[in-house]
């Protein structure tokens, strides 16, 4: 098995296995190194094993590089970390774990290279190649980790069961690699113990639930993994109501789309325009609240009004429920899901300039990733009415982008502020505040005033007699 190593990846083997020898221990390279570097993917994480103490390995080789990189190393875990040349290199002592059905906490004791082998979660992770001086570059793969790689498949090196139950986390890695890993398959036994062990993913922290799926959300096509999650049926344990959207429900012979498969669809085509976490998530979320708003009205169909702003309002929730950022990532998911609709009414009938000015004012910054999403939302099998949406929002952004140069309201504020009402009128924080604030920034982006000082104040003394408030004296 040949692999290709840089000069830098050399050296830094050549130290370990250096140091190693000194410390008298043996080392390996293994895990996701391995498998990347015969897979051909780029990697910058480098996993090392050795039969001691992994901290002390770790220290011993970082003294040895002339600028010393820090080590960052965690006890209760027994493992250490630096960084070299942009690479994030990891220490571990080789252990031997067992579990008892009581408790996710393993008992570990040191162990050989092998008890480290079968610990592992999968043959194609559990490879590992030798840095010790006697058989250096030596494969070491006691599970046929090298034939299921290039037979493209995710298999256990124990019973899938086990393997499942003590470390349920392993359940969303098998997925995970199945996504990014192209062409790659979980093997049939190994797939059913997913389902049989599903429930248990309920002791995994969310944290590390999450990490995964958003590493399944990272992927070039992220639906291969949501789709396996639906079918093992572990997704329903911790995102129920993202498998609330699948099935057609039928009334008087009309059915409706699936729209869990819809979304899939929505979250693929948005991976095949942006490398973007978030927006993908935007995607993921659009029609959440459609099973919450969906009605059959006789004679018409299938309607799902509102689902834009209850979605809206679910996006909170379901960032909490899911331990994602409570910041500001979240309020760009929620505002883009509330969006998500706006762009396919603008290309409906005779647009005016001043709902155009409005959805750029409304999206603000968002505007393009907005565009993007709306985009992805075609899903029509027909690929006649295809091209004539894509058509048709090829106008729309024509025209955003016409508005923008003449009225610049992308990141636009109205010319008189809030305070500054308050100040002229010598109000305190009040409902007029609002109304005059609203009035004015209304006038402007319905054209009715130009964007201008001079005309806002104009407006804002006229509006401020209409509620009988006293004119300021200058
Ligand atoms: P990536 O770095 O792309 O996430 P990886 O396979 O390197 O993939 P890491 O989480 O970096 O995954 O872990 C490194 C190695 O540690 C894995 O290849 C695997 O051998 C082992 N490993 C990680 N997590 C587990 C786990 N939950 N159960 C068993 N072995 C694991
Ligand atoms: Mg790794």
């Amino acid at each position: 098995m040949d692999i290709v190593c840089s000069q830098q990846e050399l050296k830094l083997f050549e130290h370990v296995s250096e140091a190693a020898t000194k410390m008298d221990v043996r080392s390996y390279l293994v895990g996701g190194f391995v498998r990347d570097k015969i897979l051909g993917r780029p990697t910058k994480d480098v996993d090392i094993v050795c039969t001691g103490d992994g901290i002390a390995l770790a220290h011993a080789v970082a003294a040895t590089f002339p600028h010393k990189p820090q080590v960052n190393f965690f006890k209760t875990f027994g493992t250490a970390q630096f960084r070299y040349e942009g690479f994030d290199v990891e220490f571990v002592g080789a252990r031997k774990e067992s579990y008892t059905t009581d408790s996710r906490k393993p008992q570990v004791e040191p162990g050989t290279i092998e008890d480290d082998q079968l610990r592992r979660d999968f043959t194609i992770n559990a490879l590992a190649i030798s840095l010790n001086k006697d058989d250096f570059g030596k494969l070491v793969d006691p599970f046929n980790g090298v034939e299921d790689l290039q037979n493209k498949i995710i298999r256990t090196p124990l019973g899938p069961d086990i393997t499942f139950s003590d470390d349920p986390l392993r359940m969303m890695r098998a997925i995970r690699f199945a996504t990014q890993l192209d062409g790659f398959r979980i093997v049939d036994d190994v797939f059913e113990a997913i389902n049989r062990n599903k429930e248990r993913i309920k002791i995994v922290s969310q944290e590390r639930i999450t990490d995964e799926l958003n590493k399944i959300m990272s992927a070039k096509k992220p639906s291969v993994g949501f789709d396996l999650l639906f079918s093992s049926g572990l997704l329903k344990e911790f995102f129920p109501q993202l498998v609330a959207l699948s099935g057609v429900e039928i009334i008087e012979g009309k059915g409706h789309k699936d729209n869990f498969y819809h979304t899939l669809q929505v979250v693929d085509n948005t991976a095949d325009k942006s490398e973007d976490l978030w927006l993908r998530w935007a995607a993921l979320l659009h029609d959440i609240a459609k099973p919450a708003t969906k009605r059959y009205e006789e004679g018409h169909g299938w309607t799902f009004h509102g689902h834009e702003v209850v979605g809206e309002r679910m996006v909170p929730k379901i960032f909490k429920q899911l331990k994602l950022p409570q910041n500001d990532r979240m309020k760009y998911v929620a505002k883009l899901v509330l969006l998500h609709l706006r762009p396919i009414s603008l290309t409906k009938e005779d647009i005016t300039d001043s709902a155009m000015r409005r959805l750029l004012f409304d999206a603000g910054e968002e505007i393009d990733d907005l565009m993007i999403l709306c985009e992805s939302d075609i899903t029509s099998k027909n690929r006649l009415k295809v091209k004539r949406y894509l058509e048709n929002f090829e106008l729309v952004k024509q025209r955003l982008r016409e508005v923008e140069e003449n009225d610049k309201i992308r990141n636009w504020q109205p010319p008189i502020t809030g305070d500054e009402i308050m100040r002229i009128f010598n109000l305190t924080p009040s409902r007029e505040v609002g109304v005059l604030k609203t009035a004015i920034r209304e006038a402007i982006l319905d054209g009715i005033i130009p964007n201008n000082q001079e005309a806002a104040y104009a407006l804002l003394i006229e509006k401020a007699k209409e509620l009988n408030l006293k004119t300021p004296n200058h």
